[in-house]
C-alpha cells in the first residue's frame, strides 16, 4: 500500500489541520500581494463545514491549497496525518487522488465523455483502465444523484443542475476522507441546489467524510455543523452548530 493510501495513526480525527498558512502571489515581483495571512484550522471527520466570505476574501485559494492544487507560501498543512510540505508533487498528487474529492463551481467534465466515462477517469488516469468494481461503484453514485438514465449522455445534453451532478458522483468516486466543494452550486437553481447539497450531506453522515463546502447561500450554511467566515485573507469567526438541523423545516 503506498504512504497516501494508509491513515496514519497520528492523525487521530482531524481530517485536515492548517498552521499560519500563508499564500501570495506573483513572489518576487513588484505585485507581490498576500491573499491569505495566517490561517489556522482544523477540521475533523465527520464535520461538514460551511466556509462564507466576500468575493475576493480567498475562499478559493484556500480551497485549493487544501485541494493541494496550490502549495502555501507559508505554514503548516497537515492532511490525513500527512505533513504536505514535505512531499513532493508525486506524493501529494497521490494523497489527492486517495483523500480528496473536489468540486469546482464549474463541473470541469470533459465534453467528448460521457457522464459514465467522466465519473471513471480519476481511476483510469491512476491505473491506466477502470475495473468492473470501479465502474459499478459509478453507476451506483450516478443512479444515487438520479442520473441512472443519464450514464451515456455527454455534458452538452445535461443541464448544469445535472452536470453538477455528474462532478460530484466523480468527487465521491473513490470514497474520499475529505471532500472539498467551491461554491458547488453557485450556478444552480434552489431545488438542484438542494439536491446537490443533500447529496454531500448524506454522503457525509453514512462515510464520515469531512466537507468543507463554500456557498454564499445563508439557507445552506446554516444546515452545516459549523460556519467559517473568512474576510481579507483572515478568519474572522466561526459558529458552531448554528441550527439544530431537526428543527429546520
Ligand atoms: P474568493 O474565492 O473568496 O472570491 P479568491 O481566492 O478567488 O477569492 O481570490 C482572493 C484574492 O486573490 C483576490 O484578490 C484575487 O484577485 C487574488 N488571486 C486569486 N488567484 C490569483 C492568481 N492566480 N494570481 C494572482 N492573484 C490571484
Ligand atoms: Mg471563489
Amino acid at each position: 500500500m503506498s504512504a497516501a493510501a494508509t491513515p496514519n495513526p497520528a492523525a487521530d480525527d482531524t481530517v485536515l489541520r492548517l498552521r499560519g498558512v500563508r499564500k501570495s502571489y506573483n513572489v518576487g515581483t513588484p505585485v507581490e500581494t498576500e491573499v491569505l495571512h495566517g490561517i489556522d484550522l482544523a477540521l475533523g471527520a465527520h464535520e461538514f463545514v460551511a466556509l462564507i466570505g466576500p468575493s475576493g476574501s480567498g475562499k478559493s485559494t484556500l480551497l485549493n491549497l487544501m485541494g493541494l492544487l496550490e502549495r502555501p507560501t507559508a505554514g503548516q498543512l497537515v492532511i490525513d496525518g500527512h505533513d504536505t510540505g514535505a512531499l513532493d508533487d508525486t506524493a501529494l498528487t497521490r494523497l489527492r487522488g486517495h483523500t480528496i474529492g473536489f468540486v469546482f463551481q464549474y463541473h470541469h467534465l470533459l465534453p467528448a465523455f460521457t457522464a459514465l466515462e467522466n465519473v471513471l477517469l480519476p481511476s483510469i488516469i491512476e491505473h491506466g483502465v477502470a475495473t468492473d468494481d470501479d465502474e459499478a461503484r459509478a453507476v451506483e453514485l450516478l443512479a444515487r444523484v438520479g442520473l441512472a438514465q443519464a450514464l451515456s449522455k455527454r455534458p452538452g445534453e445535461l443541464s448544469g443542475g445535472m452536470q453538477q451532478r455528474v462532478a460530484i458522483a466523480r468527487a465521491l468516486a473513490r470514497s474520499p476522507r475529505l471532500i472539498l466543494a467551491d461554491e458547488p452550486t453557485g450556478n444552480l437553481d434552489t431545488a438542484s441546489a438542494d439536491a446537490v447539497f443533500e447529496l454531500l450531506r448524506s454522503f457525509n453522515r453514512e462515510h464520515g467524510s469531512a466537507c468543507l463546502i463554500v456557498t454564499h447561500d445563508p439557507r445552506l450554511a446554516a444546515r452545516c455543523d459549523r460556519i467559517i467566515e473568512l474576510v481579507d485573507g483572515r478568519i474572522v469567526g466561526e459558529q458552531q452548530h448554528p441550527t439544530h438541523p431537526e428543527t429546520l423545516p
